[in-house]
């Protein structure tokens, strides 16, 4: 069978070898500390799982709009003004099966063929995928520990020509933690402003930022930026609701008609009892997501504590989301039962058998880094870590 070209174009994941190896450990009974998950182990807020039921009890499940139930739209229009100053219509608003499938929608009703989408690395590997499958051309930007993982206005002007379409950003970042501050973005925003490209600004992660940072939607600038920028949101990281597939996206009226127009042909709505419980989340906020940033913070400064005290790796402080990138380029070189590392997916590879899973750099774009999660109790990450350091001395 013909597969078609666009589907070809996706890179196989680079995890999937390290996860089999992982199952496979465990099934023969072997430990396995998990730093590789991408979702919080909290439980969902009793309150927005109790408006999960009564919206059962309800009858809410039919078909909702396609583009999602007015009054969650509402919810969302009402959170897009009070939390980040930005003023949008209902109408400029899809709610679509999670963040990733607003992501796919904005690209797929937004590139033609040919069209270039600056990147900048390490980035979250769905995006290069999307962004090839929609038909577009990645333009990576690389960054590293040195700017703390943050581009520069000018490094972005150099890379846009006369192809360039838009810009993914990611604030705050996974796999990096980094956090932009305004004054940086505003700096961004010019450059996006002088250019006439589009942003395509991931705020997935906004609630999780620590040590007083504050997040700041590049939509927020001015009334240019809220019209060039498509805002992608969703209540995965904020609210433990990964499994309810529920994310969202704002932006100028026209795309998101398209958008609607699209999602109404390719899924309908999102979960109606899902849209629910997103209605109760939005606009009720429990205490439960202050105490999981609280615990996340603590985990937060523990892993860092614990990294740096290994020879030979090296970390930065994340301001934010849930992920530390170890740089683990001094190991290279360096064997392990005769088999020399020669880069991150070596060392996850080896790590497993340490008993510790973690994402190669290389997934992310940057071959001298491991991603650790710390989406983990305290407990395992003192251990996980004292399994990596034990690895680290077991190098030739
Ligand atoms: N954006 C980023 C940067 C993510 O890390 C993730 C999930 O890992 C998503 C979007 C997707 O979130 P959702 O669960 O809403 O699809």
């Amino acid at each position: 069978m013909e597969i078609s070209k666009r589907v070809k174009s996706i890179a196989p994941s680079l995890t999937l070898a390290i996860s089999a190896r992982a199952n496979e450990l465990k099934a023969q009974g072997k430990s396995i500390i998990s730093f590789s998950v991408g979702e919080p182990d909290f439980n969902t807020p009793e309150y927005i799982i109790k408006s999960a039921h009564k919206a059962l009890d309800e009858g809410k499940t039919k078909y909702t709009a396609s583009s999602g139930m007015p009054v969650l739209k509402k919810a969302i229009v009402d959170k897009l003004k009070n939390e980040n100053g930005i003023e949008y219509q209902p109408s400029q608003i899809v709610v679509s099966n999670g963040a990733k499938h607003s992501i796919f929608n904005a690209l797929f009703c937004l590139l033609n063929d040919g069209d270039e989408v600056i990147i900048p690395a390490p980035y979250w590997l769905t995006y290069p995928e999307s962004v090839k499958v929609c038909g577009g051309v990645c333009v990576y930007l690389p960054t590293d520990e040195r700017s703390n993982y943050k581009i520069t206005p000018e490094q972005l002007k150099n890379a846009i020509t006369s192809k360039t379409k838009c810009l993914i950003f990611n604030s705050p970042s996974n796999p990096t933690g980094t956090v932009y501050s305004e004054e940086e973005i505003r700096a961004i925003a010019k450059v996006v402003e002088e250019t006439g490209i589009y942003v395509l600004s991931d705020e997935i992660y906004e609630k999780l930022v620590y040590c007083g940072e504050k997040h700041f939607s590049i939509a927020a600038v001015n009334d240019y930026m809220r019209e060039h920028t498509i805002v992608i949101n969703g209540m995965s990281k904020a609210f433990a609701m990964t499994g309810w597939r529920i994310g969202y996206l704002a932006g100028p009226q026209e795309l998101i008609k398209a958008i609607d127009s699209f999602q109404s042909h390719a899924t309908s709505n999102a979960c109606s009892i899902s849209q629910c419980a997103s209605i109760t989340a939005l606009n009720e906020c429990g205490s439960e997501m202050d105490a999981m940033v609280n615990e996340f913070d603590e985990r937060r400064k523990l892993i860092i504590n614990e990294v740096r005290k290994i020879d030979g790796l090296s970390c930065n402080e994340p301001n934010g989301a849930f992920y530390v990138m170890v740089n683990v380029s001094k190991l290279f070189g360096k064997s392990i039962n005769g088999k020399v590392l020669k880069g991150s997916q070596d060392i996850a590879t080896e790590l497993l058998e340490f008993g510790v899973a973690v994402v190669p750099g290389l997934a992310f774009g940057v071959d001298d880094y491991i991603r650790l999660s710390y989406a983990t109790s305290k407990e395992n990450i003192i251990e996980g870590v004292a399994r990596i350091n034990k690895f680290v001395n077991s190098l030739n």
